[in-house]
């Protein structure tokens, strides 16, 4: 049987281009005594895979000739651990590749998926760790946006930001959404039903926060950082609160992050600042994805997906997020 894995060949110095990366494809050797094998179905493309290439920092780290960090999907098509059989639905950090032999030692980080009539990939999509857990855990447990607070979220069309916004709908907030480019302003408004939505590419963003929200931003939660962050800290509101939740415009140069110059707009307006991860909160994933689910199931929560077929798209893919394709997942 034959693995294709994505490995790093080069670390990325700006954008994570192609190049960075090659396949391999190699045998795989017998399965051990204590291993399953996953065919892997889906693999996530997510921003902060980015910071997991620079050999330092943060988030765990993909060594040189690595196989590329991610979580998947997949079905265990070989076991030899009986609480673990053959057919069984698995998601976690599977890696880019299409099998993932574990040993038991491995398997706590990997969770066994319940009989479900959503697809496998939503896992990964609206009830992914990284995306639509996030952005519920940043919602229920920071944030806490409350009916009538005008509250923005920026990469508002990508998959954690997308969820972000419709939780605080839900929660009876007014809803101004920051995206690039027309089509994923009017996917917000027309689909996802925010209250409105700013293409930071073609609009002049302050001016457009200004009308918007003349009385200030109650909240902010932040998945770009830099100046997006600046324009947002300007008109914060008394008492706003600021929720970092990434700063993806930051991860492609983390040695010369930007900080927020408007900072000091928290002492005049008494407003905070807040960062959080998601792995802070882990009694709370379980209780996101049951909330998530119903959601999902009354179809009160809507999670785009963009898939790109063949595990040799995955440089294209990553690539694809930073320059702003996807929308939502
Ligand atoms: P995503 O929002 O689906 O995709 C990233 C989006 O960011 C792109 O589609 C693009 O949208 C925007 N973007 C990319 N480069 C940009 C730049 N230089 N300036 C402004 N916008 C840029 O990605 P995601 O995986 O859901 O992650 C979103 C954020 O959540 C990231 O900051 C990530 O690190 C963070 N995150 C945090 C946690 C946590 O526990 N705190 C967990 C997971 C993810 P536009 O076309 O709209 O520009």
């Amino acid at each position: 049987m034959q693995n294709t894995r994505v490995i790093l060949a080069r670390r990325p110095e700006d954008t994570a281009t192609p190049d960075c990366f090659e396949l391999v494809t190699e045998s795989l050797s017998a399965l051990g005594p204590d291993q399953i094998r996953v065919a892997v179905e889906y693999v996530s493309v997510d921003a902060g895979t980015r910071t997991m290439l620079r050999g330092e920092g943060f988030h765990q780290q993909v060594p040189m000739g690595g196989t590329v960090l991610a979580g998947g999907v997949g079905r265990i098509v070989e076991s030899n651990l009986t609480d673990w059989p053959t057919g069984t639905a698995v998601a976690g950090g599977l890696g880019v590749q299409q099998y993932a032999d574990l040993s038991s030692a491995q398997l706590q980080a990997i969770q066994q998926l319940p009989a479900t009539n959503l697809p496998l990939q939503t896992y990964l999509g609206a009830l992914g760790p990284s995306t639509g857990i996030t952005a519920w855990i940043g919602i229920n447990q920071v944030a806490k946006p409350q009916a009538g607070e005008i509250f923005v979220v920026s990469a508002a069309a990508g998959a954690v930001g997308s969820v972000a916004g419709q939780l605080a709908k839900l929660a009876g907030a007014t809803v101004i959404g920051i995206a690039g480019g027309t089509r994923k302003a009017d996917y917000l408004t027309e689909t996802l039903g925010f209250d409105a939505a700013i293409d930071y590419k073609s609009e002049d963003l302050s001016e457009r926060l200004s009308q918007l929200a003349p009385n200030g931003v109650d909240v902010f939660f932040d998945n770009v950082g830099g100046h997006v962050l600046d324009a947002v800290l300007d008109q914060i509101a008394i008492r706003g609160r600021v929720i970092i939740c990434g700063a993806v415009s930051q991860y492609n140069n983390m040695d010369q992050v930007t900080g927020p110059s408007m900072y000091l707009r928290l002492a005049e307006r008494q407003a905070t600042m807040e960062g959080f991860a998601f792995f802070h909160f882990p009694e709370q994933i379980p209780v996101a994805a049951t909330a998530l689910e119903k959601l999902i199931n009354s179809g009160q929560l809507t999670m785009p997906e963009e898939i790109l077929e063949g595990i040799d798209q995955y440089p294209r893919a990553l690539e694809f997020m930073f320059s702003g394709g996807n929308l939502g997942n």
